[in-house]
């Protein structure tokens, strides 16, 4: 039996931090055997929120080799430009006919980022961000999309595009389903919910471990242990969140230390910095080859584009049958 397809994809920001890793890109790498994998690098969808594209190739460039260094296998899951693909415009045209501003409008995420980004007015382009989101799922046919549960809002937008076209046309396209697997969000170093680098809170999968030790100097504990010998509650510090995740192991040692206050902050972040530039060497030993091999990085990824245009203009061939145009 055929694989089934998924499609997943992030804005070209430049390099990617340990949340980009926990927060998506473990779990691709942990699903590219188990499905056929498109991962798309969305930089049409990074204008929605940024004009400024001066960086957008050299953060292409980036993202890519995070990718690759993560293990991201190309043979299995082709990576890819959106704006390479000229049928993701298209399809984003046609299905912009078929979902109302008011369905639009009552997106959650898009009240959440309107929120957070304090923006006044929103443009046309940001508004329909859902609707060339499904244009990305569609034009692959992808049967599921690993998202987060803040995604869910836009995946239901994708499956109510998709029945409208089939119910108007003829059946052409699934209805994708959101596949909410390992997700786990790691805050940022000073507590903010979100890792981000514009919030300057983040490690970043290639920083070299003096850089993860300096950073990690700066991460907030729980703010009753002041010094060794104060006991503390792990469960609200974010450095035993990390802990968790890269050092699993030593955790109930960790946890029981902290409680008696034996273990002093500054050796708590040290044992969980080594641990972390433990996880993160291989990633850099990877990144470092792909840095010195940039053709084979670009022809990765021109490959990448070739297998997804071929799949996009099969499917783009099939709308305008049904649809009788072009
Ligand atoms: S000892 Fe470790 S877990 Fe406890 S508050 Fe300090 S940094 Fe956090």
């Amino acid at each position: 039996m055929a694989k089934k397809r998924i499609l997943s994809g992030m804005r070209p920001t430049g390099k990617l931090h340990i949340g980009h890793y926990v927060g998506a890109l473990e779990n691709w790498v942990n699903l590219q055997d188990d499905y056929q994998s498109y991962h798309l690098i969305a930089d049409y969808h990074v204008l929605t929120t940024d004009l400024n594209t001066d960086d957008i190739y050299q953060n292409t460039i980036e993202m890519l080799i995070d990718w690759l260094a993560a293990g991201l296998n190309p043979e299995k899951s082709p990576m890819f430009r959106q704006s390479k693909i000229k049928e993701h415009a298209e399809l984003n045209l046609i299905f912009g006919m078929l979902i109302s501003v008011n369905r639009l409008e009552r997106n959650p995420t898009l009240k959440d980022q309107v929120r957070d980004l304090h923006i006044e007015n929103i443009i046309y382009g940001h508004l329909g961000y859902p609707v060339l989101q499904a244009a990305d799922i569609l034009i692959y046919k992808g049967n599921y999309v690993p998202v987060g549960e803040d995604q869910v809002p836009h995946i239901e937008i994708s499956r109510e595009i998709a029945r409208r076209f089939n119910n108007q046309y003829g059946e052409v396209f699934p209805e994708p389903e959101p596949l909410l697997t390992n997700f786990a969000r790691l805050s940022g170093l000073d507590g903010n919910a979100k890792m981000s680098k514009s919030l300057g809170n983040t490690i970043l999968l290639s920083d070299d471990p003096e850089t993860v030790k300096a950073k990690m100097k700066k991460a907030v504990t729980d703010p009753n242990k002041v010094r060794k010998g104060d006991p503390g509650n792990p469960d609200i510090c974010l450095v035993f969140s990390y802990h968790k995740k890269f050092n699993p192991e030593e955790v109930p040692e960790i946890d029981e230390g902290c409680r008696s206050g034996e273990l002093g902050c500054v050796d708590c972040k040290m044992r969980c910095s080594d641990k972390i530039s433990a996880f993160l060497s291989p990633i850099i030993e990877k990144r470092k080859y792909f840095e010195e091999h940039i053709p084979e990085v670009l022809d990765i990824l021109h490959l990448g584009e070739m297998r997804a245009k071929e799949i996009a203009s099969a499917t783009m061939a099939e709308v305008r049958e049904k649809m009788k145009i072009g």
